[in-house]
């Protein structure tokens, strides 16, 4: 449960005001059990930050985060531990956030030995073990990550985070750098690892058709706040937020409903530490009114499963 997260960066002072950059601005989610909730939205739009303090890579500004019900911000130490094992993240590219002096086979062992699990040979038949489950042979142990493709590097990635046996991925676009014919793979993987392992996933991606076949819920992001929450074939077929509606209205026919007029989007997103008055999206929108320069809506409850921040869906 993530509860008006919120990640503000002060940035000194122009011109004698004080500039601020709110990457997440009071982000609420309720995420749950064996699920995959999809968060999408532009670059630069917060999502890798809510990611980041959802897996607490990051200590927030603002707000609170639970586990089961558990307020993560006051556990002692050795839950805490324990809870650091149940919640991993997947980064885009691994090869930025493994050593690559080591063989695969060290750095799927590391997580183990840094929580001390296991004795030597344990750890070795665990890793064996993951390298199956993922799909590599045993023929991989004694190579590099700079030796692998894309993909293969994904696998590994994945694998490390799974080598403590946790409950809830957060996959920070995980096949983003990826050719499209290796990402049905990896996607399909994920798939499966989900089931085996009743796992849940909080999947951050910019691509829309593959936020579809991966999620069962989507959040969609703008400038650091949730503009829209809904059941993924809802909001497929009938987005409700004007940015919604431009971004499906921008992907081929397949996903979406009939009949969606193509809404195109004036000018690029607006830097965070300049965020417009009002609505943050007024600037982009093509439904704008002059109230929506001047009153922030909020992401209210519009019928079950379905939120909206909008002046026009009230
Ligand atoms: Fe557009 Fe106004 Fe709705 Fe914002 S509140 S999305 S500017 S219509
Ligand atoms: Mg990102």
């Amino acid at each position: 449960e993530i509860d008006q997260l919120q990640m503000h960066y002060p940035l000194g002072s122009i011109w004698g005001s004080k500039q601020t950059l709110k990457a997440v601005d009071g982000i609420s989610l309720h995420i749950r059990k064996g699920e995959t909730l999809g968060l999408v939205g532009e670059s630069g739009c917060g999502k890798s930050t809510v990611g980041q303090l959802t897996a607490r890579l990051l200590e927030p500004t603002g707000g609170r985060l639970f586990y089961k019900g558990e307020d993560l911000q006051k556990l002692r130490s050795g839950r805490d531990n324990q809870l650091r094992k149940q919640i991993q993240y997947v980064f885009q590219d691994p090869y930025t956030s493994m050593n690559p002096k080591h063989i695969i086979a060290a750095l799927l062992e590391e997580p183990l030995r840094i929580h001390r699990i296991g004795t030597r040979p344990e750890r070795k038949a665990k890793v064996r073990d993951m390298l199956k489950q993922i799909g590599l042979n045993e023929s991989y142990e004694f190579r590099y990550i700079h030796e692998l493709s894309g993909g293969q590097r994904q696998r590994i990635g994945i694998a490390r985070a799974l080598m403590l046996q946790p409950e809830f991925l957060i996959l920070d676009e995980p096949v983003s750098a990826l050719d499209v014919s290796v990402q049905s793979q990896i996607l399909n993987l994920l798939k499966d690892l989900q089931q085996q392992f009743s796992l849940t996933y909080l999947f951050i991606s910019h691509d829309l058709n593959v936020v579809h076949y991966m999620s069962d819920r989507v959040a969609v992001m703008y400038l650091g706040k949730i503009v829209e929450l809904a059941d993924v074939n809802d909001l497929y077929t009938s987005p409700l937020h004007p940015y919604t509606r431009a971004l499906v209205s921008a992907i081929p026919a397949k996903h979406r409903g009939q009949r969606q007029e193509r809404i195109r989007l004036q000018g690029e997103i607006p830097s965070a530490s300049a965020t417009p008055s009002g609505c943050a999206f007024h600037t982009r929108c093509p439904f704008a009114v002059e109230r929506c320069r001047r009153e922030t809506p909020t992401l209210r409850l519009i019928r079950p499963g379905r939120r909206v921040s909008c002046h026009l869906h009230e």
